[in-house]
């Protein structure tokens, strides 16, 4: 059976030579995140991951969670345990407030950590997510005593967080929530309304579960304008901290799931019995733009559990490849035996595939985590401002590309298996159902990539997307001046999909304000040619960084001859798809939609 074993080389060459830690350790509030510091954060999450997250695994997809009979609900065995080792050992708190009992570390160095724990169970790391979400959403708006009552108890774990959104006729249209909020007169409200696939929204880990919710107040306009955000906590929390009365909000069923079993996902009932109390975060019909600050970095969450599953289905491909011996492979001296299926030409096809995407979305996914350090703690407000309309644009890439390419990935991990791969004891099949529900919570890839598209590419002209296609282009024109055959060969390919890229920038800004239509109908296409091209150009960088350190006799030589020839695999095999993706964006959008609705 593979064990999760966390790449840790791998990991800190993304960290130091992608992303620049070493920079983010040197802005203010950082300074900390030393690369001693970071090894040992590393190493010691890797220990957890492997020993404590990674066997339950299985045992959450296969008891789940379960509602009894008294409301209350029941994680999978040792999930409980697991959780507080964790808070323990102070896993939640890894980059938040210092002020409120966190370490106050980079997002940067929370990202490798975090994809641990989604390679090792990404349905435990759930709860903590949810809650991190929770956090951020009363630290940036909450009063002062909000905060001081909440979050010390919330960053270490204390208590868990959850986000409450949607509601059965709400999902990826907000503007439809209905939920109520009565203001009581004394600066409390009096939640009202049902709540549905709220992730955690009971459990048996803590004494409280502190609800983030969505309402409107009785005279708020119609749609978005008109929505704020509540604390609503489980057990209400009296002055001096010590719990008070339970809270008239209760979780009266959970949904039977395809995965993440061992997250309960909850439908929540508000105000059954006279009100649920809760308390407006900052202003009054202003909920759903603090949601949306608080969202880039739920969605660049989300993207890292697709990075995190495909690493665990690659692992554990390689693992069964190594494995399993099945015929004789073509063009190999193996004598008269049989040989592991690894040597076939078509498993390590598949392999490289899963291997070139894995490691190209880490790189993508870890560079725009230093970009969100840098817009939030560089020194020179410019350079903010730049950091964060990168990271601002990458961010629905990462989430909607990571997400849509796990799906390939944990695909092909059943498919290397061969039959074993569709039997539930391999746990390859575990990480294709988990994965399935990375493309549609926090935003469907189709709302990603119509923000891609609109907020994000058509509203400044292009500005922002012709610059970072502008970076992509430099270090595909530093590779193609290269001697090296590898490197040569990967800066051609970049450049001929970078110029995919700038002729899908050129027709998607006009088509987004003159043939709106068309352009959502090719906006999933867009969001898919960055994903790949955004890859390539990070792998690109890995290859120029590893042939500089081969030449200088530097690090482990097989380590960086495999950076180079995943790079060049993705360059030859993957990136080519950039030609049909323009096409598709180019010319798709009408096709898309010459059927009337009545024709299907
Ligand atoms: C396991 C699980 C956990 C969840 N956890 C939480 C949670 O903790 N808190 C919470 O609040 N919610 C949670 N959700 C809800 C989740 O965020 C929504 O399911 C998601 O946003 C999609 O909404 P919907 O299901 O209503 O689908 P719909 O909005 O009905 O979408 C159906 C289809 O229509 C498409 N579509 C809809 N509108 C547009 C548009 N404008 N442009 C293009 N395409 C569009 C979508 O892309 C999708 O393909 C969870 C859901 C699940 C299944």
């Amino acid at each position: 059976m593979s064990q999760y074993r966390a790449p840790l080389a791998e990991m800190q060459f993304v960290l130091n030579e992608l992303a620049g830690l070493e920079q983010v350790a040197q802005l203010p509030g950082y300074e900390d995140a030393t690369p001693d510091t970071a090894a040992a954060i590393l190493e010691e999450a890797a220990k957890f991951a492997t020993d404590v997250l990674d066997p339950l695994n299985i045992v959450g997809d296969r008891v789940g969670s379960k509602r009894l009979d008294d409301g209350t609900v029941q994680t999978p065995p040792g999930f409980k345990q697991a959780y507080e080792q964790y808070c323990e050992n102070g896993w939640l708190g890894l980059n938040k407030n210092p002020d409120f009992g966190g370490q106050g570390l980079p997002q940067l160095l929370a990202t490798p950590v975090e994809e641990m724990w989604h390679s090792s169970n990404l349905a435990f790391d759930l709860c903590p997510l949810l809650t991190q979400g929770a956090i951020e959403a009363i630290e940036l708006r909450g009063t002062e005593e909000l905060k001081q009552k909440f979050l010390p108890n919330m960053v270490s774990g204390k208590w868990t967080g959850t986000m409450n959104l949607t509601e059965p006729q709400a999902g990826s249209d907000l503007a439809a929530v209905r939920t109520r909020a009565v203001p009581q007169g004394d600066g409390t409200y009096k939640l009202f309304g049902q709540k549905i696939f709220i992730t955690y929204g009971e459990h048996d880990y803590t004494e409280n579960i502190i609800h983030l919710v969505l309402a409107r107040t009785p005279d708020a306009p119609a749609g978005v304008k008109g929505i704020s955000l509540f604390v609503v906590p489980k057990v209400l929390v009296n002055d001096d901290g010590s719990l008070g009365e339970r809270n008239d909000v209760r979780c009266v069923s959970i949904e039977h799931k395809l995965g993440i079993h061992a997250s309960p996902t909850a439908v929540m009932a508000y105000g059954d019995h006279g009100g649920a109390v809760g308390y407006v975060v900052g202003e009054e019909n202003r909920g759903l733009e603090y949601m949306f600050i608080m969202m880039n970095l739920a969605r660049f969450s989300v993207g890292m559990e697709g990075v995190g599953i495909y690493e665990r289905a690659y692992q554990r491909a390689v693992a069964y490849a190594r494995d399993r011996v099945q015929g004789k492979p073509v063009g190999l001296d193996s004598g008269a035996s049989n040989a592991p299926i690894i040597e076939h030409p078509d498993i390590r096809r598949m392999l490289m595939t899963m291997r070139a995407h894995t490691e190209s979305m880490r790189a993508v996914a870890y560079v725009t985590a230093a970009a969100l350090d840098n817009a939030h703690h560089h020194p020179d407000a410019a350079a903010r401002a730049r950091h964060l309309a990168f990271a601002e644009f990458m961010i629905p890439i990462v989430k909607g590309y990571s997400t849509e390419v796990g799906q390939e990935v944990t695909s092909l991990g059943v498919q290397v298996h061969g039959g074993m791969g569709f039997i539930e004891e391999t746990g390859a099949a575990q990480h294709f159902r988990d994965a399935r529900i990375t493309t549609i919570y926090e935003g469907t890839t189709g709302i990603q990539a119509n923000d891609l598209i609109g907020r994000k590419t058509a509203r400044d002209s292009g500005a922002t997307a012709r610059a970072i296609a502008g970076d992509i282009a430099k270090v595909a024109a530093e590779l193609s001046a290269q001697g090296d055959a590898s490197l040569r060969a990967i800066g051609t390919r970049l450049a001929a999909s970078v110029a995919d890229l700038r002729s899908a920038i050129d027709w998607i800004v006009p088509a987004y304000g003159n043939a709106a239509r068309a352009a959502q109908a090719s906006a999933v296409p867009y969001l898919k040619l960055w994903g790949l091209v955004a890859g390539g150009w990070q792998l690109g960088r890995s290859a120029a960084i590893a042939a500089r350190d081969l030449a200088a006799g530097k690090g482990d030589s097989d380590f960086l001859k495999a950076k180079i020839a995943t790079a060049r695999f993705h360059a030859e095999c993957l990136l080519p798809q950039s030609s049909g993706l323009a096409q598709a964006i180019t010319h798709g959008g009408e096709a898309a939609l010459a059927l009337s609705a009545a024709q299907f």
